[in-house]
């Protein structure tokens, strides 16, 4: 008898939630190519192609852009433990569960860390932030552009105007924004951009797309102290990246094969239309919630389509509630974390998920639930 369990094969699931996303089959398909050395030519071919296409999906001319290995925190600890050193001064915008893990990175990293709150399910606006950025040598302004916990849209253009008038880089988590909202790394003056390839990119989660502007590379450059982490110390991984092709680490081959398909599918989509495809999903899914009964929890005009913070109804509770999607349905939503833990469900339409049918589908099944 074989001690070994049996080969898995996982259930059909809708993943509804706020990450992973539903997969094009066309990325799984390129996950199962054979593997390459990560210095073969070919190989080394591809990488260009993918750090070619992650410029067109930024919109950016920024020669250091590429994936990190790992997931979107990844992408986030490499942004922060890069461009801050210690006893930087930096402020960071909190208005949900993410921005408070920036706050905790940029303090791990050595930054003395001044937080701006904001009520979960809102955002915002310039001349909060602005007094905290004045005469008070700020090296960093973090935001969350896509804040997955609460729905939240924050617009971040006038904050990366604002950090630079004051003389500050600014970082900007795009994990759930890039491919589902306009995102303008070059035109809005983005310093450090970081996403993540299972939201409304459509992969599989494991890789971190950033991009650091010239700005941010002369601050990485002038750096008196090493970075604290080798694994993420982008002046060593960019020798890989870059035309000098030396070895770092072992690049996650077939993750890399993955995301190139994942860019592929955006990029003959066109980027406009991709935005566009997700705010239909998402002005279908606000009608039929509505008819419902639904309430968002983040008001009009600052609804992130791809991502559905709905108040969990009077007589409902968050855990059953999801169960039976689950169990019934074999649609996954995600739940509310900190402050809006069993107040909110959380209904992704990212990526290949914003589709009408997918749409419809998680609206019979909320219908069945909330008949009871
Ligand atoms: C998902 C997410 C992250 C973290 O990404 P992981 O892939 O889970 O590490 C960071 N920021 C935002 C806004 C996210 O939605």
């Amino acid at each position: 008898m074989s001690a070994a369990p049996p080969s898995f094969i996982p259930p059909s699931r809708l993943l509804l939630g706020p990450g992973p996303s539903p997969i094009d089959p066309r990325i799984l398909q390129a996950f199962t190519r054979p593997t390459l050395g990560h210095l073969d030519p070919v190989f080394l071919k591809l990488m260009d192609e993918v750090r070619g296409m992650l410029k067109q999906v930024f919109r950016t001319q920024n020669e250091l852009t590429f994936p990190v290995s790992g997931t979107g925190t990844a992408g986030m600890e490499t942004c922060l433990v890069n461009l801050i050193e210690p006893g930087d001064e930096v402020v960071v915008c909190v208005q949900g569960y993410f921005g408070a893990r920036m706050a905790d990175i940029a303090g791990r990293a050595g930054g003395k860390v001044t937080v701006l709150d904001a009520k979960w399910g809102e955002g915002f606006e310039p001349g909060q932030v602005e007094p905290l950025l004045k005469d008070r040598n700020v090296k960093l302004l973090c935001i969350v552009q896509a804040e997955t916990s609460t729905g939240y849209h924050q617009p971040v253009k006038e904050f990366a105007e604002l950090a630079h008038k004051h003389g500050a880089l600014i970082v900007v988590d795009a994990v759930t924004s890039t491919g589902g909202i306009p995102l303008e790394v070059d035109g809005w003056g983005i310093d450090a951009v970081y996403t993540g390839t299972q939201k409304c990119l459509g992969g599989p989660p494991g890789l971190s797309p950033i991009s650091l502007s010239p700005r941010a590379v002369e601050k990485l450059d002038k750096r008196k102290s090493k970075v604290q982490s080798w694994y993420l110390d982008m002046s060593l991984v960019r020798k890989y990246w870059g035309a000098d092709r030396a070895y770092h680490h072992t690049a996650p081959i077939n993750n890399i094969y993955g995301l190139h398909e994942s860019l592929r599918i955006v990029l003959d989509e066109g980027l406009e239309a991709r935005w566009q495809r997700h705010r239909e999903a998402h002005d279908r899914f606000a009608k039929g919630a509505a008819a419902l009964g639904l309430d968002f929890q983040v008001k009009e005009g600052r609804r992130l389509p791809q991502l559905n913070a709905v108040k969990i109804p009077a007589g409902f509770e968050d855990k059953p509630g999801r169960k039976e999607l689950l169990e019934k349905h074999g649609i996954e939503i995600g739940g509310g974390l900190g402050d809006l833990a069993g107040k909110v469900w959380r209904i992704g339409l990212m990526g290949y998920g914003a589709r009408s049918e997918v749409v419809d589908q998680v609206l019979v099944a909320l219908k069945a639930l909330l008949k009871r």
